[in-house]
C-alpha cells in the first residue's frame, strides 16, 4: 500500500504550462528520493503516449512502464495549482497527481482518487484547500482496499458470470478500465464487476477503478440482460488478454529514447531527432535576403510607371500561387494558405490604389509600393492584437517581393544570417535552403513541421549539422538571438539553459566529441564484426564536395549519388557536360573507389520548378524517379551519356547505375535498355545495374528482379512510406513511419534471400541505415553493404565492430516475429 506522505503533498504552487506542471510533480518525487531525476523526462514521454487526466481538475502523470528501472520506491507525489492548468481539450487541472510505481500498487491510490472524482465537489475543495490535511484524508483513508477475501455479492437477476484475472503489469489502472468499460457499453446487458467485497458499474471506467484491482486479482463479471452471456464471455476474454495492456511494450516513442539521454531540468520542447549531435548557440529565425539594396530607380514618365507596376503586381501574384501550389504539395494546404493571404494583399484595392496615386504624382512604381506597404505594415504592427500585428511582416514580406521584381532581381534571395553562429529555426527548410546553408554559422536546424525521413533531415545528416524536426509552431515565437540547446540525438530544444542545463548540453557535447574522434581514428580500417563478418560501409552523397567528404571519413565508397542535387538550386537543368564534369570530379575524388550513380529522382518530395512539370494530385503515386525519366528522354538521355563518359574516364568497374523508384520488371528493363543503348553508342566498359527497393511490388518480385540485376539498394525511406502508407513528409505521420516495422523488415529479408540465391548482394541507403536500433537488425538480415551521410561513416564502422554477426541473426529473426515497431525497438 502506498502511503501519501506530508512532505509529498506541495499546495498553491503555479505552473507555466502541463509540462512544468508535470515536472513539478516529477520535482518532488525526486526531491524526495523516489525517482531518478530524468524521471520527468519518462512521464512527459508517458504523457504524450495517453493524456493522463482523470475528470474533476485531476491528472495523473506517470513514467513509462520501461522505465521503472527509475523508480527507487513506489510514491505518488500532489502538486495543487490552485490557478489551475491547461491540460489540453478544455481541461484544467488543480491536482498533479505524480505516480512513480515499480509495479501495480499504485493502482490502490487510483482506487482512491475514484472516489474523489465521483464528487466534484470534494475535487475542487482540494484543488484550493490550504491544508494538506484534506488531501491526505481523502486520499490515504479512501486508499484502503477493501479485504481481498471479501466475496463480492452479485445482485439478482446477474446470472452470467465468470471469474477473470487481471493479467496487465499495473492492475487494472485507467487505459485497461477504459478499455473494458468501452467494450461493456456494446452490449446491451447491465454488467457489474465484482472485487474484495465491492462492485462497479462495469460501463464506468471510474467506477472500476474503485476497485483497485492488482495484477493477479480475479474479478466477478457478472450480467443481466439478453446479450448477458456474450457480454460476460467477451468481456472475461478481453481481461484474460490483458485489455490491450498486459505485455504490450512500450512504443518506439522518440521522446522515450529521448528521456534516456540528457537529462534536462528546463522546459524543453521536444520535437524528433532528425540529425545526431549538440548545438548551443543562439536562436535565429529563417528568413530570406530582401533583394541586394537595390537602387531606388528615379521615377520615369508616370504612365511608365504605371504599367510598370501592374506588371509587377500581375507577376508577385504568379509567384506567390506558385509557391503556394509547391508548399500545399510537399506541406499540405495548411501551410500553403499564408501564400493565399500574400496573394490577397498584391490585389489588396486600397494597397494598389494608393501606390498608383503616388505613381500618378510622380514617385517610381517601387518607391510608391514600398511606401504604401511599408505604412500599413506600420499600422498593423502598433495593434495591440498580437495576431493582427503579427500580419505586419506579411505586408512587409510582399512589399519586399513586389520592390524585388521591380528592380529585375533573381527569384530566390539567399538566407540572411547574423554574423554570429546560430541554431536555426523554421517552419521547414526546402532542400535548396539546407543544402546551400552556411555550416560555420547554422550550428544546427529546429524545425517546426517535418519528420526524421524529410529532406531537411537528409540534409542535415549529409552536412553533420544537428537538426530536430517537427517541434510545432510555437518555436517560431522564440525571439532572436535567444540562447538555446539543440540536442539532435535527444530530439529536443531547451531555449534559454539554466547553468545546470547548459553544463550538462556541455557535457554531453564533450563526450560525443570525444566519441567521434575516436570513431574517426579507426574509420580507415575496413568494419568487421567480431567474429569476421565483413560489412561494405559507403556513403550517401549530392556533390564533388561530399565525394571528397567520404573518403575523408572513411567510406569505402558512394553506396548512393543522389544526382537531383545537381539539378537544384538553378534555374534550369545541368547539360550533359556539366554533369559529366561533376561525375568525373567525384570519380576523382574516390580514387578508384564505387561510385554509384542513381539515376535522376525527381517527383514526390522532390521537385524542380523549372521543368514545369504538371501538377499531380499524388505526386508520391505519380511520375517520379524512372517513370518520370524514361517518359523525358530530354532529361535521361543527356545524364545516362554523361554516366557513360564519366563510366570510360574512371577506373574500371568504378562506376555502377542504380534506377531509383523501380515498380516493375518492365521499367528497369526499359531503364537498362536506354543504359545500355548509350554505352554501347559511346563506346563505355560494361556498368553494374542495380535498382533502388522502395516500392513494395519490387521487393516481393525481388526473386524475378535478381536474375536480371547486379545488386539491390533499399530506400527505406520510400519503402516505408510506401509499405506503411505514411506520407514521410506528413507532419503527423512523419514519426510514425518508422523503418523498423517488421513489415518494412520482413521485406528487406526477402529481398536479401532472394539476391543471395543469386549470387546479388544488397545495400541500404536509406536512413535506417544510419538508425543506431537498427544496425545490428539490418546486419542479422544479411545485408551486404551499408551506406551512410559521409559523416556517419566512422561511428557505423564503430558500430559494426561491436557486432556478432551470430547475435545480429538471432536478433534479426526475433524482430522479424515482432507485431510492431515498437516491439522491435524494445529488443535493443
Ligand atoms: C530512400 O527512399 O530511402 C532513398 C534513399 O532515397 P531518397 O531519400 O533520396 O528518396
Ligand atoms: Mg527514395
Amino acid at each position: 500500500m502506498v502511503a501519501i506522505t506530508d512532505s509529498l503533498v506541495r499546495l498553491g504552487l503555479t505552473a507555466r504550462d502541463k509540462e512544468d506542471a508535470i515536472r513539478q510533480a516529477a520535482a518532488i518525487l525526486a526531491g524526495e528520493g523516489s525517482v531518478d531525476p530524468a524521471y520527468g523526462d519518462s512521464m512527459l514521454a508517458r504523457e504524450r503516449q495517453v493524456p493522463t487526466y482523470l475528470g474533476s481538475g485531476i491528472a495523473i502523470p506517470h513514467g513509462l512502464r520501461g522505465d521503472a528501472g527509475m523508480v527507487r520506491r513506489t510514491a505518488v507525489a500532489v502538486a495543487q495549482f490552485p490557478d489551475g492548468v491547461d491540460w489540453g481539450d478544455g481541461q484544467t487541472v488543480h491536482l498533479a497527481i505524480g505516480i512513480a510505481a515499480q509495479s501495480d500498487e499504485h493502482v490502490q491510490v487510483l482506487a482512491a482518487l475514484t472516489g474523489v472524482l465521483q464528487e466534484p465537489e470534494l475535487a475542487e475543495a482540494l484543488g484550493r484547500t490550504r491544508d494538506k490535511g484534506d488531501i491526505l484524508r481523502a486520499l490515504g483513508g479512501a486508499a484502503a482496499p477493501a479485504a481481498p477475501s471479501a466475496p463480492a455479492v452479485m445482485p439478482d437477476g446477474y446470472d452470467h458470470r465468470l471469474p477473470a484475472e487481471i493479467t496487465g503489469h499495473a492492475g487494472l489502472h485507467a487505459r485497461p478500465a477504459t478499455a473494458f468499460a468501452t467494450l461493456a457499453r456494446s452490449f446491451a446487458a447491465e454488467i457489474l464487476v465484482g472485487h474484495g467485497g465491492k462492485l462497479a458499474n462495469g460501463k464506468s471506467m471510474a467506477a472500476l477503478l474503485t476497485l483497485g484491482a492488482e495484477r493477479g486479482t480475479v474479478l466477478e463479471i457478472g450480467a443481466r440482460g439478453p446479450d448477458g452471456a456474450q457480454a460476460v464471455r467477451a468481456l472475461a476474454d478481453a481481461v484474460a488478454s490483458g485489455l490491450g495492456d498486459a505485455d504490450e511494450p512500450e512504443p518506439p516513442a522518440p521522446e522515450a529514447r529521448a528521456a534516456a539521454a540528457v537529462p534536462y531540468r528546463g522546459a524543453v520542447r521536444r520535437g524528433v531527432p532528425a540529425s545526431p549531435g549538440l548545438a548551443i548557440a543562439r536562436t535565429h529565425r529563417l528568413r530570406h535576403a530582401a533583394p541586394a539594396a537595390l537602387e531606388e530607380a528615379p521615377a520615369g514618365d508616370p504612365a511608365e510607371e504605371a504599367k510598370r507596376l501592374e506588371a509587377a503586381l500581375a507577376r508577385a501574384h504568379e509567384e506567390l500561387r506558385a509557391l503556394q501550389a509547391e508548399v500545399s504539395a510537399r506541406s499540405g494546404s495548411k501551410q500553403a494558405a499564408i501564400f493565399l493571404a500574400h496573394q490577397e494583399m498584391v490585389d489588396d484595392p486600397e494597397l494598389v490604389g494608393a501606390a498608383r496615386a503616388r505613381v500618378a504624382q510622380g514617385l517610381s512604381a517601387s518607391a510608391a509600393w514600398r511606401a504604401v506597404t511599408d505604412a500599413r505594415a506600420r499600422e498593423m504592427e502598433s495593434l495591440s492584437d498580437k495576431l493582427l500585428a503579427e500580419r505586419g511582416r506579411d505586408v512587409r514580406d510582399v512589399g519586399a517581393r513586389v520592390v524585388r521584381i521591380l528592380s529585375g532581381a533573381p527569384e530566390a534571395p539567399g538566407i540572411v544570417l547574423p554574423e554570429h553562429p546560430v541554431i536555426l529555426l523554421a517552419e521547414d527548410l526546402a532542400p535548396s535552403d539546407t543544402a546551400g546553408l552556411d555550416v560555420k554559422r547554422v550550428l544546427g536546424l529546429a524545425t517546426a513541421l517535418g519528420g526524421p525521413n524529410s529532406h531537411t533531415a537528409i540534409l542535415a545528416r549529409a552536412l553533420g549539422l544537428p537538426a530536430v524536426a517537427g517541434l510545432g509552431e510555437a518555436i517560431l515565437q522564440i525571439p532572436d538571438g535567444t540562447e538555446a540547446v539543440l540536442d539532435g540525438d535527444g530530439g529536443v530544444l531547451l531555449p534559454e539553459p539554466d547553468e545546470h542545463d547548459r553544463a550538462l548540453a556541455g557535457a554531453a557535447r564533450t563526450e560525443r566529441q570525444a566519441a567521434d574522434a575516436e570513431a574517426r581514428a579507426a574509420a580507415y580500417r575496413p568494419a568487421f564484426t567480431r567474429d569476421n563478418h565483413r560489412l561494405e560501409t559507403v556513403a550517401n552523397i549530392g556533390t564533388p564536395a561530399e565525394a571528397a567528404a567520404a573518403v575523408q571519413a572513411g567510406a569505402e565508397g558512394v553506396g548512393l549519388l543522389r544526382t537531383e542535387f545537381l539539378f537544384l538550386d538553378r534555374d534550369s537543368a545541368p547539360d550533359e557536360e556539366e554533369q559529366f564534369q561533376a561525375l568525373h570530379a567525384m570519380t576523382e575524388a574516390l580514387r578508384g573507389l564505387p561510385l554509384i550513380v542513381r539515376t535522376l529522382d525527381i517527383g514526390g518530395d522532390k521537385e524542380l520548378p523549372y521543368l514545369r512539370l504538371p501538377r499531380e494530385d499524388n505526386p508520391f503515386l505519380g511520375i517520379r524517379g524512372l517513370r518520370l525519366c524514361l517518359q523525358r528522354p530530354d532529361l535521361f538521355g543527356p545524364q545516362l551519356r554523361a554516366i557513360a563518359r564519366a563510366a570510360r574516364a574512371a577506373p574500371a568497374g568504378a562506376v555502377k547505375v542504380m534506377f531509383p523508384m523501380v515498380a516493375s520488371v518492365e521499367e528497369y528493363r526499359e531503364g537498362r535498355a536506354a543504359l545500355e543503348a548509350v554505352r554501347a553508342e559511346l563506346g563505355a566498359p560494361p556498368m553494374e545495374v542495380g535498382i533502388m527497393v522502395e516500392v513494395p511490388s519490387v521487393a516481393t518480385m525481388a526473386d524475378v528482379l535478381a536474375r536480371e540485376v547486379d545488386f539491390f539498394s533499399v530506400g527505406t525511406n520510400d519503402l516505408t512510406q510506401y509499405v506503411l502508407a505514411m506520407d514521410r513528409m506528413h507532419p503527423a505521420l512523419a514519426t510514425r513511419a518508422d523503418g523498423l516495422h517488421p513489415a518494412v523488415l520482413r521485406l528487406i529479408g526477402q529481398v536479401v534471400k532472394a539476391a543471395h540465391a543469386e549470387g546479388k548482394w544488397v545495400g541500404v541507403c536509406g536512413n535506417l541505415a544510419a538508425e543506431r536500433a537498427a544496425c545490428a537488425i539490418l546486419v542479422g538480415l544479411g545485408v551486404d553493404e551499408l551506406s551512410v551521410s559521409p559523416p556517419s561513416v566512422p561511428e557505423l564502422k564503430a558500430r559494426i565492430r561491436g557486432l556478432r554477426l551470430a547475435d545480429a541473426r538471432r536478433l534479426a529473426e526475433r524482430a522479424l516475429a515482432c507485431g510492431t515497431a515498437a516491439e522491435v525497438r524494445a529488443l535493443s
